[in-house]
């Protein structure tokens, strides 16, 4: 069975409630009929409430950021999965490379969060990455296979295999610097055989593989032909919906 392709949308820390829902209204306008592939976009907090009540019934899917693993409680500004799925989110990003940079998020926060997304009945979208310097030291394969294995841990095959992964070289993130579709091509492999000598056969050929990092509409096409690639997570060039829908049409 061939794998739906994905492409999702990351706006980080871009676009409030009034220019998110604009946004959202060119893309309900240039996506409304295209069935080819899976699209999803993951708005800031406070402007997932105008973009999921714009792109209700477009088949668009909206996603939060980040999730506190917790259900509620003392977490001063945090915000729950279950918050975010009684708000009509279908997925949430877990583990991105900036929440792990900058927040500090470690293997076992992601984790944690990975099986709150579960809890409450958001799809996770679990991301790695390797930084440049461990590139360098030719250390790609066991970054990658500590960040899955820390972060799919506890999971059953049936969550694994609907789960999305992210593989987001950190040195191609809004760097403009894009992974060849060789070297995205290998780490995605990888992965799935990673996935293959570890759990029943049909996760692997199942669990979707996103690849991140300067995915733009000139490069996309490529990326997303090679066997391993399931679509891709897009930053930078997600905040403008002709570039977005030109990505999409590549896919
Ligand atoms: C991302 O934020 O996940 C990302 C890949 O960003 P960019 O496309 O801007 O590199």
């Amino acid at each position: 069975m061939a794998r739906r392709l994905l492409v999702a949308g990351n706006w980080k820390m871009n676009l409030g409630p009034k220019s998110g829902d604009q946004l959202a209204r060119e893309l309900k306008a240039m996506l409304s009929d295209q069935t080819k592939v899976d699209v999803a976009v993951f708005p800031p907090f406070v402007t997932l409430p105008a973009v999921i009540a714009r792109l209700q019934h477009t088949g668009i899917q909206v996603g939060g950021q980040d999730l506190h693993p917790e259900v509620s409680g003392a977490y001063t500004g945090a915000i729950s999965g279950e918050m975010l799925r009684e708000l009509g989110c279908h997925s949430v990003l877990c583990g991105h490379s900036e929440r792990r940079s900058v927040f500090g998020d470690t293997d076992a926060d992601v984790n944690r969060k990975v099986h709150a997304a579960l809890r409450s009945g958001l799809l996770p979208v679990l991301c790695v990455g390797e930084t440049l310097e461990q590139r360098n030291a030719g250390q790609v394969e066991a970054v990658i296979a500590s960040q899955l294995e820390g972060g799919l841990a506890g999971l059953k095959a049936d969550q694994i295999a609907a789960a999305i992964l992210a593989y987001e070289p950190v040195w191609a993130i809004g760097t403009g610097v894009t992974a060849t579709p060789d070297q995205a091509q290998e780490v995605h492999a990888f992965i799935r055989r990673w996935i293959k000598e570890r759990l029943p056969p049909y996760v692997a050929e199942q669990i979707r593989i996103l690849y991140g990092g300067s995915v733009k509409p000139g490069n996309a096409a490529l990326l997303f032909s090679q066997s391993d690639i399931d679509g891709g997570l897009v930053g930078g060039a997600s905040l403008d919906a002709t570039s977005f829908s030109a990505i999409i049409q590549a896919a």
